[in-house]
């Protein structure tokens, strides 16, 4: 059945967010329906904000609400060691884990010649620069254990070599195919401290 044009516009919406099907998204709709109204547009308010201050790290890529992320504003954390991840999640995962104390960088991805994504389309060239300022001692290459993720540690490991800059990979415990993102607590500390010299 045909719900009022502004109720299936609402569900139109949700169901373009991931997970979200039609069920789901009717159910949501009529659930914000019966909210109080300031309960309801809590959640237009939150969306807008979210789109009107959250911004990337000037620096590495991180979610920021300044030009700066927390990271990379944290004097604490030791700028020796980079950590390049493919996405922010990834960030979400390692910080989760606790104990690392570096900084990051994030990739928006990885190379992948069969779907375009070339290294122009990442942010490498950022990267590099950030290694050629010096200070940087150790490149761990957090990528994803897929054979795109693989190329792409292989790829930044001959450019940090051409720097001088050890690079490490991450170590087993990730299972090939699945992500950093949704590896668990203990998972990604092992990958962590398993981490090998990349050979290129
Ligand atoms: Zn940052």
């Amino acid at each position: 059945m045909e719900l009022t044009p502004t109720m299936e516009r609402l569900i139109a919406e949700l169901v373009k967010l991931p997970t979200i099907g039609r069920k789901s998204a009717q159910r949501l709709a009529f659930h914000l329906l019966r909210r109080e109204h300031d309960e309801a547009l809590a959640l237009a308010r939150a969306i807008e904000d979210m789109r009107a201050r959250v911004r990337f790290c000037q620096r590495c890529g991180n979610i920021a609400e300044t030009d700066l992320c927390a990271l990379c504003s944290d004097r604490s954390r030791d700028r020796s060691t980079l950590c390049v991840v493919e996405e922010v999640t990834d960030v979400v995962a390692f910080e989760r884990g606790g104990s690392y104390r570096g900084l990051y960088h994030v990739l928006g991805g990885c190379l992948s010649p069969l779907h375009g994504v070339t290294p122009d389309r990442l942010s490498i060239e950022p990267l590099m620069a950030r290694l050629r300022e010096g200070g940087v001692r150790e490149l761990i290459v957090a990528t994803n254990p897929s054979v795109d993720g693989e190329a792409t540690a292989l790829y930044l490991a001959r450019l940090a070599r051409s720097l001088g800059i050890r690079t490490t990979r991450i170590g087993v415990g990730i299972p090939i195919g699945s992500t950093v993102e949704f590896a668990d607590q203990v998972t990604v500390q092992k990958a962590l401290e398993g981490r090998r010299e990349i050979e290129p």
